[in-house]
C-alpha cells in the first residue's frame, strides 16, 4: 500500500469546487471498513459536489462520490474480510461522510453490499446508482401493478441520461412498450438499441399543459420533475402510477390533485440514498438478471480517472453525457 494516494477533496465551505489533493490512511474517517476504492461513477449529484454549484457536501473538507465499487483491505467488522469484493451506493457519501474519489477509502459496513454476481466492478460502476434508481423506480412500478406487456405504454424522461437509460433498458427487458422522452434527439439509435419502440421531444413535457389531458402512460419513471412531471401525471391512465426520482428539469411541481382524485393515479416517490437494505438488494437483483452486457457496455459512454472528473461534471450539468461515465479511481 502506498503511503499517500490521491484523492479529489473539497476543501471549505467557501471553496466548495473539487481539486486533486495527496491523502494518506491517518486523514481517512476513523470507520471499520478499509475499501480499497477501484472504480466509482460520475452521476448528476457528482456533477453538483464536483463542481460546487449544488450544495451537497455539509461536512468539510470533504471527499465526494456517491458509488464505489471496492476491494476490502481491512476489516473490524465480521462480515466483511480482506480482499471481498464489495460495492456502496448512497449512504450519505458525499453528504456528511466521504466518498468514493479516493483511492482509499473508511466506510460502515452497513454501506457495503458484495459485488453483484455475474457483473464486473466496471460494470457495477456503469450502473452505479443511477442503475439502482431505476431499478428502485422499475420494482415500484411493478409492484404497483398497472404495467401491461400486452398493451399500453411506459414512458421514460430524461431518457439518454444515466437514470433514463437504465429505466429504458430495464423496462424494455421486462416487456414492456417503452416510449422515452429527450431532448437530444442524436440519442434515438442509442435509445432504440437499449430497447426503446417510440419517441417524444422532451420540449412536448416542458411547457405548463392541463390538470387532464389525454391518457398516454400506463407508467412512468420521471427523472426531470417541474412541469415535466405535471403533465406525466396529468396523461397517465385512470389507475396508472409515475415514480419520482429526480429534479433535472428542477425541483417544484407545479400540478393539480386532479390526476390523483379523479383517475387514481399514484405518485411514487424513490429515494436511493437511505433506500433499505432489502430494496437494495431486489433493485440489485433485477439489474443483475435483466440488464444484458450489450445494454450496459452501450450505455457505458467512458472511463474517466480523478484528474479528469472536474471537466467531466461540467459536462454532466450540461446535459452533454450519454448514459454513465465510469471513474478508474485506482
Ligand atoms: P443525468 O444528467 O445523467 O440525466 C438527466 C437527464 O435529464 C439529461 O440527460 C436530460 O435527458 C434530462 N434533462 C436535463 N436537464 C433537463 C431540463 N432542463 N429539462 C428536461 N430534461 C432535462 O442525471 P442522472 O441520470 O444521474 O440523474 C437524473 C436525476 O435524478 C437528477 O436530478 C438526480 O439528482 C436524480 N437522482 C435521484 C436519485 C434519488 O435517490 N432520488 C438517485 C439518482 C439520481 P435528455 O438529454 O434525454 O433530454
Amino acid at each position: 500500500m502506498t503511503e499517500t494516494f490521491e484523492a479529489l477533496l473539497i476543501r471549505a465551505k467557501d471553496n466548495p469546487k473539487a481539486s486533486l489533493a495527496e491523502l494518506s490512511l491517518s486523514d481517512l474517517p476513523d470507520l471499520p471498513v478499509l475499501v480499497r476504492v477501484d472504480y466509482s461513477s460520475l452521476n448528476y449529484k457528482d456533477g453538483l459536489s464536483v463542481t460546487g454549484k449544488g450544495r451537497i457536501a455539509r461536512r468539510f473538507p470533504m471527499v465526494p462520490g456517491i458509488d464505489i465499487a471496492g476491494t476490502v483491505v481491512e476489516s473490524a467488522s465480521e462480515a466483511f474480510k480482506p480482499g471481498d469484493r464489495v460495492i456502496a451506493n448512497g449512504n450519505g457519501m458525499s453528504e456528511t461522510e466521504w466518498g468514493a474519489y479516493s483511492a482509499y477509502q473508511r466506510v460502515r459496513p452497513e454501506w457495503l453490499m458484495p459485488q453483484p454476481e455475474g457483473l464486473t466492478q466496471k460494470q457495477a460502476m456503469a450502473i452505479g446508482t443511477a442503475g439502482y434508481t431505476a431499478a428502485l423506480c422499475v420494482n415500484q412500478l411493478l409492484a404497483w401493478g398497472s404495467l401491461s406487456t400486452e398493451d399500453g405504454k411506459v414512458l421514460v424522461t430524461g431518457a439518454a441520461g444515466g437514470v433514463g437509460s437504465y429505466a429504458v433498458a430495464l423496462l424494455a427487458s421486462l416487456g414492456f412498450s417503452v416510449t422515452a422522452s429527450t431532448g437530444r434527439p442524436e440519442t434515438h439509435d442509442y435509445l432504440r438499441q437499449l430497447g426503446a419502440s417510440d419517441f417524444i421531444d422532451r420540449r412536448e413535457l416542458s411547457e405548463a399543459g392541463k390538470p387532464l389531458q389525454a391518457e398516454r402512460w400506463t407508467g412512468a419513471v420521471d427523472s426531470v420533475g417541474s412541469t415535466t412531471l405535471a403533465n406525466v401525471l396529468a396523461q397517465t391512465v385512470y389507475g396508472g402510477a409515475v415514480t419520482a426520482c429526480g429534479l433535472a428539469g428542477g425541483p417544484d411541481l407545479p400540478a393539480t390533485v386532479m390526476p390523483h382524485i379523479l383517475r387514481s393515479v399514484a405518485l411514487i416517490g424513490v429515494d436511493s440514498v437511505m433506500a433499505p437494505k432489502k430494496r437494495r438488494e431486489a433493485a440489485w437483483r433485477l439489474l443483475q438478471t435483466q440488464l444484458s452486457s450489450e445494454q450496459i457496455a452501450l450505455a457505458t459512454e467512458g472511463e474517466v480517472a480523478l484528474k479528469d472528473l472536474p471537466q467531466a461534471a461540467e459536462d454532466i450539468l450540461a446535459g452533454k453525457v450519454r448514459g454513465r461515465i465510469v471513474v478508474k479511481v485506482s
